[in-house]
């Protein structure tokens, strides 16, 4: 059983008033569930102060992006080692919105991929596709091209300390989430690509579908045996919302 990951994107939201409450709301509330897990990813100058509550807590911390580098002149990036220097476990990489108005190139997502897991973070590595790929037909050979830069990179094995979160672009804070049958019929995609190079990796990667998930859609989606979680956005900013997903994945269990 590959358990359910449930994992707030805070993006550029929040401030040190509003994160404590919505951090002690959430460390209060998470099920006590070996098989659900809860992380959250606030923004960069947050993540020491997030740290000090989730420490000890049964919710992890992760961070929203990362540099490739390690270390020197990359003026106003962040090192893989000092986000774990501050406490975090995951690192979401490839995000929609940093391919698209950053201009991460599928490559440099393989690039911060490896850097996150030679410093022992798990990353989060997002892929999806827009609504025009999807009504001409190019969900497939989007997702494939976005997840094979990585594997050709990292190797089907990095896959064995990895997340994978499919988000479409187009159900991204729109209020259009996939059905339960279009996020199965891609996450099914994602896993047998990775299968066809190795079943027991495959078998074991969590897959999280993000895309306007809120309690009352989560039931639905997480109930399909190759979805193992979300990645949620808007409802992660409220304790009550995204616990109300938690639970939706404890009901499954
Ligand atoms: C996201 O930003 O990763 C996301 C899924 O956002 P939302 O839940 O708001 O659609």
């Amino acid at each position: 059983m590959r358990g359910y990951l449930v994992a707030g994107n805070w993006k550029m939201n929040g401030s040190n008033v509003a994160n404590a409450e919505l951090v002690d709301g959430i460390i209060a509330g998470a099920p006590q569930s070996d098989l659900v897990e809860l992380l959250v990813c606030p923004p960069f100058p947050y993540l020491s102060a997030v740290a000090a509550k989730t420490s000890g807590s049964n919710v992890r911390l992760g961070a929203q992006t990362i540099s490739e580098h390690e270390s020197g002149a990359f003026t106003g990036e962040t090192a893989g080692s000092m986000l774990r220097d501050v406490g975090c476990e995951y690192v979401i990489v490839g995000h929609s919105e940093r391919r698209a108005l950053m201009g991460e190139t599928s490559q440099a997502v393989a690039d911060k991929f490896m850097a996150a897991q030679k410093c022992g973070l798990t990353p989060i590595l997002c892929v999806g596709e827009t609504l025009e790929q999807r009504e001409s037909g190019k969900t497939e050979a989007v997702i494939d091209e976005q997840l094979n830069a990585v594997l050709d990179s990292a190797g089907i094995d990095a896959f064995g300390r990895a997340v994978i979160a499919y988000e479409p672009v187009w159900a991204i804070g729109t209020g259009m989430t996939a059905t339960p049958d279009q996020a199965q019929e891609v996450h099914r995609h994602i896993r047998a690509l990775l299968e066809a190079k190795s079943e027991s990796v495959a078998e074991g990667v969590k897959i999280l579908y993000g895309g306007s998930v809120k309690g009352d859609n989560a039931g639905g989606l997480f109930s399909n045996p190759d979805i193992d979680g979300g990645l949620i956005g808007g409802a992660s900013l409220k304790s009550e919302d995204f616990l109300a997903i938690a639970e939706a994945a404890v009901a499954i269990c």
